[in-house]
């Protein structure tokens, strides 16, 4: 196992080695429900290869398996029609706390924007 799949905790829940409740997979993505939500559905798509963050993800290929898997769990969870929102948080700024590329996925409300 390389340092990232031992210490971050994205990886150790795609490893199997911390439980979650996954929603749905494919060849490159698993999703799970986010330990906090902050939405009636909020669900968190990452990537199964560790990679920090949307600044640091070089294959193309695999984010497409993500995105892919973003809007099957969406239409899933019954909020395709009236809608939901997708948001990376990349960095401080970002507000990103867990450094794995992970897509939220949040529906079952009407959201708000702008965001904070
Ligand atoms: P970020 O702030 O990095 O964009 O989002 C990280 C998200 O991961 C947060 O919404 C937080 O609730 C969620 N999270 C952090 N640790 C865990 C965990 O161990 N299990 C699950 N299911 N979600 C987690
Ligand atoms: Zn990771």
């Amino acid at each position: 196992m390389s340092n990232a799949a031992e210490t971050c905790v994205f990886c150790r829940i795609v490893a199997g080695a911390i439980p979650a409740t996954i929603v749905g997979e494919n060849a490159d993505a698993i999703a799970f429900r986010d330990l906090a939500p902050q939405a009636p559905v909020h669900l968190l798509v990452v990537p199964r290869a560790h990679t920090p963050s949307l600044a640091t993800a070089t294959d193309a290929a695999a984010l497409a398996g993500v995105l892919s898997l973003v809007r099957e769990v969406a239409a899933a969870h019954g909020v395709a029609e009236a809608g939901y929102r997708v948001v990376t948080n990349v960095g401080a700024d970002g507000g990103q706390t867990v450094p794995h590329l992970h897509f939220h996925v949040l529906g079952g409300r009407a959201l708000h924007w702008p965001p904070g």
